[in-house]
């Protein structure tokens, strides 16, 4: 078995696609997470392309302990000596340097004649390894370079001091037989590096192509995770790891990922940049491992290998998250409820089975969610904590927004006063110091769902506390009223949940 490298960049390369910016805070919770996946390369940032670049970078280099903490820069000194600025601080940091090689960017983007860009690259390993020993070279466009070119530049830095050579698809071209055939022509003429692949997904073939280099001898890939990245974006982490140790006989490559941190690692990012996966992406996406046909669950729930390659387990995900619909029977239905970590009694299973299946009439797969409502909505009714009772508010331009509320905490009356950014966040304020709840807002989502100005506003929230969360909706032509109506429910749904489990 050969180890494969796992080179992250999902804060360099990932975040530099539109929708995905980070802040320093949110990055170090990131590379955290990503230590936890145990990944042996986090690339942290561009540190010469902006401060707060500069400052992630810096930051993960003296928090980070585990990975190798990589920092990526031009062939150039100033380059390179900021990004050591950047990363001195890591136990194991990496230079990473880069120059285009293709015809293509070397007349029209570089200006350069083929001579100065090998001069250049040289010159730049040459620099960096004044810092450290341990150097990335990437030779930009490389499946669009000269092959006989692309050796000598290769050859050069790796004789000036470069470890690891890496082959990128940078503009997502290349497939998986002709990526295969060339990352076997470099292997066979550079010695003393590792070769590492970075491809794109222009075509869908990121990690087609990644998994072809790696049966052809590459021992590094990068990779993001949700495979996010510029354009269509980067070859997925998960995908890669997945596919290795799922066809682990095929491959015969091993990473050293725990892939049980790839789902909550997949979450992670969606919450910070608030981007969702697309429900049908393999591994992560909320489909990936649901069954809808009826002779499927049957399947499953007698052996799991019957339609399943993976476990659910391995990636991470508590359990199966079978998708029920109106075909499913009453033991996938109570199978799927004790999953989710209910007991009932029979009657009361039997008014919820009566209510899923109404619900299925309407609604074509009911998710786990769907569920959760179901049994929320059933015992909340009867058991309610929290009663919404009014809220008076006052903002503009030059006032610090203030708003009065008063709800029911337990059938008794209670009013507050809360301050804060703008007038949902006083109402919240103020509702979270009377029920003294310490809850987070995950997601606030407000929509009309009519025209005009008068149209009826539909808020949306998910709050989490204790590693619970719950969501709450109201609707309402006042924003404001609708938003701490959706808070007061999901605060109910919370403390349903709290009691029932
Ligand atoms: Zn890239």
């Amino acid at each position: 078995m050969h180890k494969v490298s796992i080179f992250d960049t999902t804060l360099r390369d990932g975040e530099q696609a539109p929708g995905f910016s980070m802040g320093v805070d949110e990055k170090i919770k990131m590379a955290i997470q990503l230590e936890k996946l145990n990944v042996d390369v986090i690339e942290a940032g561009f540190p010469i392309s902006s401060e707060g670049d500069f400052n992630a970078v810096a930051e993960i280099s003296r928090k980070v302990k585990g990975p190798e903490i990589a920092g990526l820069a031009r062939a150039s000194e100033k380059d390179i000596a900021r990004a050591w600025e950047a990363l001195k601080n890591s136990p194991h940091p990496r230079i990473h340097t880069f120059i285009a090689t293709s015809p293509i960017h070397m007349k029209y983007k570089l200006k350069m004649e083929p001579d100065e860009v090998y001069e250049r690259a040289i010159k730049a390993v040459k620099f960096a390894r004044k810092f450290t020993d341990n150097i990335e070279f990437s030779a930009e466009d490389a499946t669009r370079s000269e092959p006989e070119f692309l050796i000598r530049i290769l050859n050069g830095v790796i004789k000036a001091g470069a470890r690891i050579v890496n082959i990128p698809d940078t503009v997502g071209y290349t497939t998986p037989e002709e990526f295969s055939k060339l990352i076997l022509f470099i292997k066979s003429r550079i010695k003393d590096a590792v070769i590492s692949v970075h491809c794109h997904n222009d075509l869908g073939l990121a990690s087609a192509n990644s998994l072809a280099a790696i049966k052809s001898g590459a021992r590094q890939v990068e990779c993001t995770i949700n495979g996010i990245g510029e354009r269509a974006g980067n070859a997925a982490l998960e995908e890669i790891v997945m596919a290795l140790k799922t066809r682990k006989r095929s491959f015969q490559c091993t990473t050293e990922i725990d892939t049980t941190q790839l789902y909550p690692t997949s979450r992670l990012l969606s919450s910070i940049t608030g981007v969702e996966v697309q429900p049908n992406k393999a591994i992560v996406g909320k489909n990936a491992f649901a069954h809808e046909a009826g002779i499927h669950q049957d399947g499953i729930l007698k052996k799991q290998s019957t339609y399943e390659i993976m476990k659910p387990a391995d990636i991470g995900l508590p359990s199966n998250s079978l998708v029920l619909g109106k075909h499913s029977g009453r033991h996938a239905f109570r199978t799927r409820i004790n999953a989710l970590g209910y007991e009932f009694t029979r009657p009361q299973l039997n008014t919820l089975f009566a209510k899923f299946k109404r619900l299925a009439d309407k609604k074509k797969e009911i998710y786990d969610a769907d569920l959760e409502e179901l049994i929320t909505e059933e015992f909340y009714r009867v058991n309610q904590m929290y009663h919404f009772e009014s809220a008076n508010f006052a903002g503009g331009s030059d006032m610090i927004p203030v708003a009065t509320v008063q709800i029911k905490i337990n059938k008794k009356s209670y009013k507050e006063v809360g301050y804060g950014d703008g007038a949902v966040d006083a109402v919240y304020n103020a509702i979270k110091k009377m029920t003294k709840k310490n809850c987070r807002l995950v997601h606030f989502h407000i929509s009309s769902i009519t025209k005009g100005s008068d149209a009826q506003g539909k808020v949306t929230v998910q709050i989490e506390e204790d590693g619970k969360e719950a969501t709450g909706q109201s609707t309402h032509t006042d924003i404001v009223i609708a938003s701490a109506r959706a808070f007061v429910q999901a605060l109910n749904r919370l403390d349903m949940k709290n009691r029932l489990r």
